[in-house]
Formats: C-alpha cells, sequence, structure tokens
C-alpha cells in the first residue's frame, strides 16, 4: 500500500510540476506536504480513489488583474493584482493580502495551498485563499499607498464578500492599508459589510488582540513545544527575524516569558543588542516612523547593526523564530544554527525554512514548529473577528487572547497525535500536514467531485 500511495503522489506531483514549471516555491510548498502524505493515503485508499490530490492541489479559480494608479509626479503607473481562492470546502476564502515586490503567480500559489491546511488546523470554518500584489510600498507617500489600494480594491471587490472571501493582511499591507480598502469596499458596495476584511482598525469593527495574535501565537505554540521536553522561554536567549508585526509581538511575548531576544533585523540587515532589545525603541521605528531598524543603534549604542539579513542566523541563541519572509533560513543558515546548539525553531513568517534546512532540524532533534501550525494564531483570531463581526458583539482582549492560547495549543496537541497516528512521532512538519489535509480532504469527499 506505502508503495501504490508513493507511486500516486509521484505520479500528481510529475503533472504539477509541469502545469507549473519554473514556479518554485509553489513547488516547494507542494512536495513538502505532498511526502507527509504518503502514509495517509497508503492507509485510506479512498483518498486516491476519490482523486484528492489533483483536486487539492488545483486552485478553485486564480484571480490575476490591472491595478493601474498615479504617483506622486503625475505619472501613470501599472502593477499586478492576484487572488487566488483555493479552497473553499470547509469555509468561505480566507487568507493575507501581500504586498510586496517579490509577488508573482507562485509567491500566492505557495501561500494559498499552506493557507487552507493551517486555516483547517484552527478548527475555524474557513477555506484558503491569498492574494496580494507586486507594489513595492517602501518609499511611497501616504497618498500614494491610498491611490494604489483604492485601485487595487476597486478590482478585487467583485470577488470577495463576508461568506464568499475575506482578506486580511500579510507582508506590506496592515493596518493603514486594510483601512484604506476596507473603506474603498464599503463606498463601492453602499453597505457596511464589516466581515469582509479581518485585521481592521478596532473602531470598525476590528477585534483586540489581532495585532498581537501572529506574534503570540508563535510564542505560545514554542512555549508548548518546550514544555513537552521541560524547557520554557524562561532565561533562553532567542533571536527573531524580521521586525514587522509578526515579529514585533513575538518578541514581547517572548520577554513577556523570560527569555533574552537579542537581535532582530529588517531586508537591510540585523541589530544585534546583547542587553536584549529595547521594544519601545522597536515598535516607535516600525509602528510610528515606519523607518529602517539601523535607526535603533542610534539610541542603543551598546547595539550593533549588521548589513545583510542572513548573518542573524549566526549568532548563537536558543530558540530561533523565523518572522520574516519565505527560505531566509538556508540549509548552511540551518547548519550554523545547529552548530551553535539551537533547541527550538518557531515559524511565525510562511515557509521560512527550505526543505534543506528543515531536514537538518529534523536529523538533528532540534524542536521544530513548522508555520502552518506555528504561526496560525494570526488567521485564528482573524476568523474570531468574523464571529464578533456577525454577532455584532465585540469581545475583551482576555477573551480572545485565551481563546487565541487555546487554540495554539489544541494546534499542538493535534499535530502531535497526527504524527503519533501515522508512525512520524516528533515529526511537526509531518503532524501539521497530516492534521489540516485530512479535514479537509474529508469535507471535500463528502461533497462529491467538485
Ligand atoms: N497573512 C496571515 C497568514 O499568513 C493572516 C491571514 C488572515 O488573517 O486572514 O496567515
Amino acid at each position: 500500500n506505502l508503495q501504490a500511495a508513493q507511486a500516486y503522489v509521484n505520479d500528481v506531483y510529475e503533472t504539477v510540476v509541469e502545469r507549473n514549471a519554473n514556479e518554485y516555491e509553489f513547488l516547494q510548498a507542494v512536495k513538502e506536504i505532498f511526502h507527509s502524505l504518503v502514509p495517509v493515503l497508503a492507509r485510506n485508499p479512498h483518498y486516491m480513489e476519490n482523486g484528492i490530490l489533483e483536486r487539492i492541489v488545483e486552485p478553485e479559480r486564480l484571480i490575476s488583474f490591472r491595478v493601474p494608479w498615479v504617483d506622486d509626479q503625475g505619472k501613470v503607473k501599472v502593477n499586478r493584482g492576484f487572488r487566488v481562492q483555493y479552497n473553499s470546502a470547509i469555509g468561505p476564502y480566507k487568507g493575507g493580502l501581500r504586498f510586496h515586490p517579490s509577488v508573482n503567480a507562485s509567491i500566492i500559489k505557495f501561500l494559498g495551498f499552506e493557507q487552507i491546511f493551517k486555516n483547517a488546523l484552527t478548527g475555524q470554518a474557513i477555506g484558503g485563499g491569498k492574494g496580494g500584489s507586486d507594489f513595492d510600498p517602501k518609499g511611497k507617500s501616504d497618498g500614494e499607498i491610498m491611490r494604489f489600494t483604492q485601485s487595487f480594491m476597486t478590482e478585487l471587490s467583485k470577488y470577495i464578500g463576508s461568506d464568499i472571501d475575506v482578506p486580511a493582511g500579510d507582508i506590506g499591507v496592515g493596518a493603514r492599508e486594510i483601512g484604506y480598502m476596507f473603506g474603498q469596499y464599503r463606498r463601492m458596495r453602499g453597505s457596511f459589510d464589516s466581515g469582509v476584511f479581518t485585521g481592521k482598525g478596532v473602531g470598525y469593527g476590528g477585534s483586540l488582540g489581532r495585532t498581537e495574535a501572529t506574534g503570540y501565537g508563535t510564542v505560545y505554540f514554542v512555549e508548548e513545544m518546550l514544555r513537552d521536553k521541560g524547557l520554557s522561554f524562561a532565561g533562553s536567549t532567542v533571536v527573531v527575524s524580521g521586525s514587522g508585526n509578526v515579529s514585533i509581538y513575538a518578541i514581547e511575548k517572548a520577554q513577556e516569558f523570560g527569555a533574552k531576544v537579542v537581535a532582530c533585523s529588517d531586508s537591510g540587515g540585523y541589530i544585534y543588542d546583547e542587553n536584549g532589545i529595547c521594544l519601545n525603541t522597536l515598535k516607535r521605528l516600525k509602528e510610528v516612523e515606519r523607518s529602517r531598524i539601523c535607526e535603533y543603534v542610534k539610541e542603543h549604542p551598546q547595539a550593533k547593526y549588521v548589513e545583510g539579513s542572513h548573518g542573524i542566523w549566526t549568532i548563537p541563541c536558543d530558540i530561533a523564530l523565523p518572522c520574516a519572509t519565505q527560505n531566509e533560513i538556508d540549509e548552511n543558515s540551518a547548519r550554523i544554527l545547529v552548530a551553535n546548539n539551537v533547541k527550538a525553531i518557531g515559524e511565525g513568517a510562511n515557509m521560512p525554512s527550505t526543505l534543506d534546512a528543515i531536514d537538518l532540524f529534523l536529523e538533528n532533534e532540534v524542536l521544530f514548529g513548522p508555520a502552518k501550525a506555528a504561526n496560525a494564531g494570526g488567521v485564528a483570531v482573524s476568523a474570531l473577528e468574523m464571529a464578533q463581526n456577525s454577532s455584532r458583539v465585540p469581545w475583551s482582549f482576555e477573551k480572545v487572547d485565551k481563546k487565541l492560547k487555546k487554540i495554539m495549543s489544541d494546534i499542538y496537541r493535534n499535530s502531535v497525535k497526527a504524527a503519533d497516528e501515522y508512525g512520524q512521532s516528533g515529526n511537526l512538519v509531518a503532524g501539521a500536514n497530516i492534521a489540516g489535509f485530512t479535514k479537509v480532504a474529508d469535507a471535500m469527499i463528502m461533497q462529491g467531485i467538485i
């Protein structure tokens, strides 16, 4: 049976490679998940008979559109917008929008594919989707950001709705961008459909705790992993890459749990502060001034700034939280982390470790919390925001945070259990993939060949 399952996986993967040639990130995500599923398919041949992999790997819909806008000099610019509506078997499409020059179909599809399983793992009724644009927000004025996001929304508004597809933020899309997009949507529709977006401002339908959710959730997840081995954040040295929304709140919670966070980064380089990162400075630089982390050393002369963000993984640490972007930890960085005796990795970003890096961590028995489990807290609280919007009753921060903690702990337990059940004990990559997959696959099969 294992042989038949492996042959089926190889066969479908070959077709995926043919159809999506050169979509490197997408193929990487598919390869990892397919590989985890071999024992599941072997034990449950009805999945194969139902063509489940062929169906789940093909997006229900991929929308690509033109986004014209006018810059501050009066020049006409055109960017490309995307939305992949990947899978709606268990709920409306749900997932963020990313504005970054690297965005293309491959990036959006890898993110959307991951999102299906991540969202299933949260235990909430949300399907998988993702979108974005190759627009680069860096250096743009507030007026340019507004005109671009309004144009983006004018087109995207045709395809979304609170029971259809519910976008949120991701890299380059925060509260400001969501505000402009929600405003444009509301104006075009002439109705207040608050559940069409999550990550909204708290004053107009947003949830308390959504801003913190991804970073906090990652730390809650890693703390569960550590606790099982008699370890904890308390007293440990931590490196967090990135300095956006995920990083900032991962740092905040790790510090609250008694860790010393000594480094973080942005696309230009990283800062190392042996006294521990000063969160107030970081928050002001990133959230208020929207500037670069190299500015940090002006206020904290004991810290050093090093150009190039990759070097951050050479800093010895007990726990590494990659919270920047895909493939930021390659095999070489993983080797250095292992040599420096890292105990745990928690992926706050989406797919931050390459397949080779993951293999290395697992071989060396480093505790490894894969993205779709470890960073699911963001989208989980998005689903809580949708619940508050439907009921028109806002919840307290404490209520949201308590639910988030419980969700992260459930994701951890369910992933451990799924890994155990299929002979992959200790491998949370397999566990998370299997637990997410079986929920969606079962729903798809119950709903017929669609
Ligand atoms: N962009 C986040 C993620 O990767 C959150 C998505 C959401 O809240 O819908 O899961």
